[in-house]
């Protein structure tokens, strides 16, 4: 065993199927569990993220024209927050728990030991290309694990940066990049995986699910769907518009918790349609086109998909509703009275429109959230509490923001996850070194003689005056 030795030359890739068994090499050898080695992997990680976050910032413009603010704050010093609060906490989580025991076992010990599942494998998705990646990385690492990373081909700048930079702060033998599309990810699912987190749309979750039975390998699977927001009459307009539309927004619509639709009565629809012209025109100016913080859409195929949404919805357009395929832009577009029926409504939307959906109140409202399939996250706006509460209450969803859109991704003691449709476990924080650790339960007793003398009462001759006895 050579455990805590740290290997930074340049890996030589092989196959695939090398290169998995490069990392379980690796982590038999006992390279990944030693605490100083998580440190030390930890630590060059946030060297990497300080030393290249003008690169990184770099390589979200060419794959999504993210503009610098957005790139900083959604990506790159938000991976740089959770990895410096990964590394206070890493003593207090490794710690074996000391769970409380009954009288039966008074004079032993019982542990849950934080073991780690072993080779892990992070699947990421393109419209966060860094941060969907490196995050779970983080905690997987942190909870003693190898892993193989496998970015999203679609956005290749990011791509390419996370495959010549991780080998050249992080041990090559236990932390392995395999790049490639539905393919290599294919060949990758037909190894054996002790622990697979995938990020990305419920229809390639399915296919994640299905070839991770084969193993009976434990999922994480951080899927999409559509987030409903919820605006009640009680709320206040003006914050409410800039919230949701700032939710909406930021990488033009294409975040897994960007508000999908709105649901609220005429009376707010109108006066949100207003607000929302102001508060578009003071972000983006008259040409939104022109504005340096909007991102594009992320290739052909999803630009066509999202034409195709705004043309089908044309009488519908409130606000907005232009676009330029030769620059991938389609402009902040608002629809209003729009119907359960209409093709808008069907599937995530993905991209920069948001349709808004009439309801008398806020129990139609629940009613239309829980006829269809559970979302990634609630928005609810409202001052009433009774109001807040009663969607809390006869909802179900991944999570719920109140007053407020996509920032509670950023609280790190909140888990981050879906629930059915919109996906199966969470992670950030210290849900991320949970969900790549088993719990290990072990019971722990000695020779001593009275510890035997009061347990052999279960051992044969069996007799009903030790039954009574137990
Ligand atoms: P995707 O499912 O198309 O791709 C994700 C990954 O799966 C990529 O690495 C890709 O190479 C791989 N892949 C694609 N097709 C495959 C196949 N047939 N077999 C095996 N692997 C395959 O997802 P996407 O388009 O990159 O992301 C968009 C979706 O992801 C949206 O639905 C969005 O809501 C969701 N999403 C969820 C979260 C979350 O945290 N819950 C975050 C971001 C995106």
């Amino acid at each position: 065993m050579v455990a805590g030795i740290i290997n930074n030359s340049k890996p030589k890739m092989g196959t695939i199927s090398e290169t998995v068994q490069r990392a379980r090499d690796a982590f038999n050898r006992g390279v990944t569990r030693p605490v100083e080695w998580r440190r030390q992997q930890l630590e060059n990680l946030l060297r990497l993220y300080k030393e290249n976050r003008q690169g990184m910032i770099e390589v979200l413009r060419q794959d999504l024209r993210r503009s610098k603010m957005e790139a900083a704050l959604l990506e790159v010093d938000f991976l740089i927050n959770d990895l410096i609060n990964t590394l206070h906490n890493l003593d207090k989580w490794i710690k074996p728990e000391k769970p409380s025991k009954g009288l039966v076992n008074i004079l032993d010990e019982v542990v849950i030991y934080n073991d780690p599942y072993g080779v892990t494998l992070v699947i990421g998705a393109w419209n966060y290309p860094l941060q969907l990646l490196l995050l779970p990385m983080s905690g997987a690492i942190a909870a003693g694990n190898a892993v193989i990373v496998k970015p999203s081909e679609m956005a290749p700048a990011c791509a390419k940066f996370i495959a010549e930079m991780l080998p050249k702060y992080l041990d090559n033998d236990a932390i392995l990049v395999v790049e490639g599309g539905p393919e290599e990810t294919t060949e990758l699912l037909k190894q054996k995986f002790d622990y697979i987190f995938y990020t990305g749309s419920t229809s390639v979750g399915k296919i994640i699910y299905e070839a991770a039975t084969k193993n009976l390998t434990p999922v994480t699977l951080e899927l999409g769907g559509k987030s409903p927001v919820y605006i009640d009459n009680s709320a206040d307009v003006e914050v409410t518009t800039k919230r949701v539309l700032w939710g909406k927004f930021i990488n033009v619509g294409q975040t897994c918790i960007a508000p999908d639709y709105i649901l609220c009565t005429k009376e707010v629809q109108d006066k949100f349609v207003q607000m929302a012209k102001k508060v578009l025109k003071e972000w983006y100016g008259e040409d939104p086109q022109k504005s340096p913080d909007l991102s594009r859409i992320i290739n052909g195929r999803h630009f066509s998909r999202l034409q195709t949404l705004v043309d089908a919805s044309k009488d519908k357009v409130a606000i907005g509703g232009s676009y330029d395929p030769k620059d991938k832009f389609i402009e902040p577009t608002i629809l209003a009275n729009v119907t359960p029926s209409d093709k808008i409504m069907a599937d995530e939307i993905f991209g920069p429109i948001l349709p808004i959906v009439p309801v008398a109140n806020a129990y139609e409202a629940i009613q239309f959230i829980n006829e269809r399939e559970k979302p990634l996250v609630l928005y609810v706006f409202a001052k009433e509490m009774d109001v807040v509460n009663s969607l809390i209450e006869n909802t179900s969803s991944g999570g719920m923001c109140i007053n407020e859109t996509v920032m509670h991704l950023a609280v790190e003691t909140l888990p981050f996850g879906g629930v059915g449709s919109s996906g199966i476990g969470a992670y950030h924080g210290k849900a991320s070194f949970d969900t790549f650790t088993h719990k290990k339960s072990c019971l722990i007793k000695n020779f001593s003689s009275i510890g035997e003398k009061l347990a052999s009462g279960r051992y044969p001759p069996y007799s009903d005056a030790k039954l009574s006895y137990i």
